[in-house]
């Protein structure tokens, strides 16, 4: 049987392509290789949306260069732009640039190769039936946040139909996923640009009534879109989980301004308190990018101070990288020094593991519900409502199972727990 191997890094919105394009290989007769070398055709799946992400995808291709053996490496994700001809010049070993949207240029070229078994259409395929899936329900992006490469490389949003979201929860759901992830790079915007009233409000009120449903997910939200709809709508349907992916980038005014971000400090400050006030209990994630153009000591202070006093479940950290073609990189400087980026971003994540550990130390002796996803060394794992990682031992297989975990153990990144029975 002929075998792939498959190889992702980036957001989830890769993780959710990498899904779709492995279903489609699965239903063309191959089975998953965990090495490349095992494999008769190699995909990469990339991000560009900083320099150290683009660099390990390039460092990954130019390491098969000489391991390509006889079989196929195809490229995939973010890295895959309008310009084919350029990939091809600098990266002749590689056989297929396909976009990650486009599936079916895959499937064109497996077919004129005679590697699939045809007649398998892409646009068919579900994601697999895991306990969780993610499903994309708007590609692209509007928004052109200065420091981003993402609109330049996803293109402009586009939201995918109600009813066709609607069938395909309902086909997972039936073939027994008990969570959706809702995916968009800003998901909040849509069916914005669909007839009638669609909006991210109404699908949840059609998704909260699938049968066999237990949770929904959304992300990644944007703070300037986020309506009081969405929020009434959480903090109403049942299966919408209180979870809030909401990124703030930067604390303060100026720099917020120059990232496009369209929305003030103090605007975010009051959006989380109305989050909080309706979804009592609600998890709040957040980005943050240190060392922007211009970044003052006292304006990282600012941003400092927010996350301080926000008080976020999950902070993701990032040092600013300049992406070509982006505003930021070609009007502003790179102008803060490196080792003052990584003290930033050091900074941030010392003060984020005191407030993970204070927030999840609140849940010791609590007993939670948890989804059951899988085993990691020796121990199964799932999700809180609240997305905390959870781990448990148990001689039973409760995968896809919702089970009470008495929390004996809490850390900064994850929790650990006893099965109440
Ligand atoms: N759409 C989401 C939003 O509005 O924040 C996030 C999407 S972006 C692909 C994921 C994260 O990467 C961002 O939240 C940001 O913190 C980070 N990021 C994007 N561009 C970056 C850059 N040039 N340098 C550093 N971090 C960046
Ligand atoms: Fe990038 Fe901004 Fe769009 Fe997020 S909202 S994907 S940060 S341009």
């Amino acid at each position: 049987m002929p075998r792939y191997h498959i190889w992702t890094i980036g957001c989830q919105m890769n993780k959710a392509d990498s899904d779709g394009i492995a279903a489609y290989l699965e239903q063309a007769g191959y089975t998953r290789s965990v090495s490349a070398d095992g494999a008769d055709i190699v995909l990469l799946n990339s991000c560009v949306v900083r320099q150290s992400a683009e660099g390990k995808v390039v460092h990954k291709l130019e390491s098969l260069r000489s391991r390509r053996g006889g079989r196929v490496l195809a490229l995939t994700g973010c890295m895959v732009d309008s310009d084919i001809e350029g990939l091809q010049q600098r990266f002749p070993h590689v056989d297929l640039f396909f976009p990650p949207q486009d599936l079916s240029a895959l499937s064109r070229f497996m077919e004129g190769r005679g590697l699939a078994s045809g007649g398998v259409d892409p646009r068919s395929l579900a994601a697999k039936p895991a306990t969780s899936a993610f499903v994309n329900i708007i590609q692209g992006c509007d928004n052109f946040c200065s420091y981003c490469i993402v609109p330049y490389r996803r293109g402009r949003e586009r939201s995918r139909p109600v009813d066709e979201v609607v069938d395909e929860v309902e086909g997972l759901a039936s073939r027994g996923t008990k969570e959706v992830i809702l995916l968009g790079q800003n998901v909040d915007s849509y069916g914005h640009d669909l007839d009638g009233d669609a909006s991210l409000a109404a699908l949840l009120h059609q998704l909260n009534a699938v049968e066999g449903l237990e949770r929904i997910r959304f992300l990644t939200s944007h703070p300037k879109d986020m309506s009081d709809e969405l929020i009434e709508a959480m903090a109403r349907l049942d299966r919408v989980c209180e979870h809030v992916s909401l990124p703030v980038q930067a604390g303060d005014d100026g720099i917020l301004e120059a990232m496009r971000r369209g929305y003030t400090a103090g605007q975010y400050v009051r959006l989380v308190e109305r989050i909080r006030r309706a979804i009592p209990h609600v998890a709040l994630s957040t980005d943050v990018i240190v060392g922007f153009p211009g970044e003052s000591g006292e304006q990282f202070q600012r941003t400092f101070d927010l996350l301080r006093e926000s008080r976020f479940d999950t902070v993701h950290v990032a040092c600013y990288s300049p992406r070509p073609g982006t505003i930021a990189s070609r009007k502003l400087a790179d102008d803060v020094p490196d080792a003052e980026k990584v003290r930033r971003r050091k900074a941030v994540e010392a003060l984020q593991e005191g407030i993970a550990a204070e927030i999840n130390g609140r849940l010791m002796g609590q007993r939670i519900e948890v989804l059951v996803e899988g085993r990691k060394k020796g121990k199964w794992w799932g999700r809180t409502r609240t997305d905390k990682l959870v781990f448990f031992e148990d001689s039973v297989d409760r995968r896809g199972q919702m089970v009470d975990v008495e929390i004996t153990h809490a850390g900064p990144w994850s929790l650990r727990g006893e099965v109440v029975v």
